[in-house]
């Protein structure tokens, strides 16, 4: 393991932990990962539902050097990370290049999961494996801080993501639209995956998984990868990061 540096730039951290990537890339859900939660976040999604499920990312969070998160990757031998927040990207500058740089140098996949705010043409973004975009729907309250999506499908790659996470069926509409709308976009060229993940724990009035699958069925969507998060699957009571 390579030595810590003094002058190593730093990054805000509410958590570290090793556990399953329960989320679409292209490792493939279920894969061991070791999570680097960044802090803050620019949005505020579901207030009106009670927040979202990782509000705890909120805060300050925890000054580390990049080479100390280096040196916790290493330690863990684990050769995927989930970068992840909050919002990653609301640090995006060179504490978090050489971050991504150090990673690409050990040989570790990473997978970033981003709100959909901020474009993918930050520094660093040549180390990212999947870029994960988690693009907002109507039911989150924040689908107009979103990038234009077909500016951002066309900026990602093969082995990036747009999910869409669908409270409801007016969320499963919105979907559909843009799914609709990426058809007219696809000349050829390899594009991004599209998928449609239900929130879970699925509410009263809610899309649960089986009548989401039956309706991307019924409309012959395709192309779309249907993402059930694994993680809220094995741990469907926890309290804490697992
Ligand atoms: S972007 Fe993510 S962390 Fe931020 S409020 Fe929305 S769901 Fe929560």
């Amino acid at each position: 393991m390579r030595a810590p540096t003094t002058d190593s730039p730093a990054l805000r951290v509410t958590s570290l932990f090793l556990s399953i990537d329960g989320e679409v890339n292209a490792r493939g859900q279920g894969t061991p990962s070791f999570f680097i939660r960044l802090a803050g976040c620019n949005l505020r999604c579901w207030q009106r539902f009670g927040g979202c499920d990782t509000l705890y990312s909120f805060g300050p969070g925890t000054s580390m050097s990049v080479d100390e998160l280096l040196a916790r990757v290493e330690a863990s031998g684990c050769p995927k990370v989930t970068l992840t927040g909050g919002e990653p990207l609301l640090q995006k500058g060179a504490a978090l290049a050489a971050l991504l740089r150090g990673l690409r140098e050990r040989g570790v996949f990473v997978s970033m999961e981003t709100n959909g705010s901020i474009a993918p043409d930050f520094e660093g973004r040549e180390c990212v494996g999947s870029l994960v975009y988690d693009y907002k729907c109507p039911s989150s309250g924040c689908t107009a801080a979103m990038q234009p999506f077909v500016a951002l499908f066309r900026s990602l790659g093969p082995s990036d993501y747009i999910k869409f996470v669908l409270r409801d069926l007016a969320d499963y509409a919105f979907a559909r639209g843009r799914v609709l709308e990426a058809r007219e976009l696809r000349d050829g060229r390899p594009c991004p995956v599209l998928a449609f993940s239900p929130m879970l724990p699925t509410a009263e009035d809610g899309l649960p998984p089986d009548t989401l699958v039956a309706r991307l069925l019924a409309d012959r969507l395709f192309e779309v990868q249907v993402n059930v998060q694994l993680h809220k699957y094995v741990w469907p009571d926890a309290t804490t990061e697992v």
